[in-house]
């Protein structure tokens, strides 16, 4: 089903890109911006079983893209400009934020490069637990769980099920069906609860994960020092904000940003949503962004920044730079906007 809805989107893309549509909806759609999301920069690897594929990108497709925001005359410029432009609605030139969640290493290792080529400006938003070497990346975890099992049991909504996991294709299967679950489950101990035991059951060592993947507060510390890189909060434990209650959340977001502030010295000042879709961030998150301090937050939402934007700026849109669809043909479709427009449905959607 995922697979069938990725064709799809790759097929609008390109019938966007064929028919040149996306060059008459730019006027309507590009607006003032675009803040850019990416997860993981990195090489590709050769497995066949990669459910988390869309958070990755190759550095030659980060390369394509500034390149092509380059060639464009698009400006590529922090996250405290992008604010104050909103602010001060300074539209006179179109720009492009980039911004990375979760905190990676290949962060460092090879999207800074990259960055650096083209003396772009990024942000990087760190869960405080993730650099402590104690978070919980589960969709890391599942996926090396259901890539080492041959055979999954669980216990879903009360049925036992057994699932297959001996081929690719049945892995994807087995994949998306216990990541549906989680994601339905109602509380984040629940979630930690399920993959934990999932991984116990089948040798899968989920305390290295956060050390194994994310920079350390001792790597953080030359990392954010590069006059290059603003360091954001995401949190501390990576969690569904939408499911905990309100002191949680505000717990949530001060703390995490008191833990980076005292480990890098310096102000935290930008905020990006866990799983940011609808169902993880929606009026009381952004409100409490707000109300805890945060200049800026980013969901997951996709859209460009229209001069509305400088209304909800704790509730900013993104485009994301998905690793399913890496054809550089896609760029100026994504660029003008027509791409967001065909996901929100031609609405020039801001914060609900
Ligand atoms: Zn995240």
């Amino acid at each position: 089903m995922k697979q069938l809805r990725h064709t799809i989107i790759r097929a609008g893309l390109g019938a966007l890109y064929f028919t040149g549509a996306h060059r008459l909806l730019r006027p309507v759609f590009a607006g003032a911006g675009t803040i850019f999301m990416l997860h993981h920069v990195r090489p590709r690897r050769g497995n066949a079983f990669q459910p988390n594929h869309h958070l990755e990108i190759t550095p030659d497709f980060l390369r394509a893209t500034l390149s092509h925001l380059r060639s464009r005359g698009i400006d590529i410029i922090n996250i405290d400009e992008m604010h104050q432009r909103l602010v001060l609605r300074d539209f006179s030139r179109r720009f492009a934020c980039f911004t990375f969640d979760d905190g990676y290493r290949d962060n460092r290792d090879f999207a800074l490069p990259v960055m650096r080529e083209f003396d772009a400006p990024f942000t990087v938003y760190v869960a405080s637990d993730f650099a402590e070497g104690t978070g919980r990346l589960w969709w890391v975890a599942l996926e090396m769980v259901v890539a080492k099992a041959d055979r999954i049991e669980a216990d879903i909504g009360g049925v036992a099920v057994r699932l297959d996991a001996t081929t690719a294709a049945a892995k994807q299967a087995a994949f998306d069906r216990l990541h549906g679950w989680l994601r339905g489950l109602p509380g984040e101990q629940d979630v930690r609860r399920e993959v934990s035991a999932l991984c116990v059951r089948h040798g899968v060592d989920e305390d290295v994960i956060s050390h194994d993947l994310c920079l350390s507060w001792n790597e953080l510390q030359p990392f954010a020092d590069d006059p290059l890189v603003t360091i954001g909060a995401h949190t501390i434990s990576h969690c569904n904000l939408a499911k905990q209650s309100e002191a949680i959340v505000a717990h949530e977001m001060t703390i995490s940003r008191a833990r980076i502030e005292a480990a890098l010295q310096r102000p935290v000042l930008h905020f990006a949503y866990p799983y940011g879709d609808r169902n993880a961030a929606a009026a009381r998150e952004f409100a409490l962004a707000r109300a805890n301090g945060f200049k800026t937050a980013v969901t997951t939402r996709p859209g460009m920044l229209f001069a509305e934007s400088a209304a909800h700026l704790t509730a900013l849109p993104r485009v994301s730079l998905n690793g399913n669809y890496q054809d550089q043909r896609y760029l100026p479709v994504l660029t003008s906007g027509a791409a967001t427009a065909l996901w929100t449905g031609f609405r020039r959607t801001h914060a609900a």
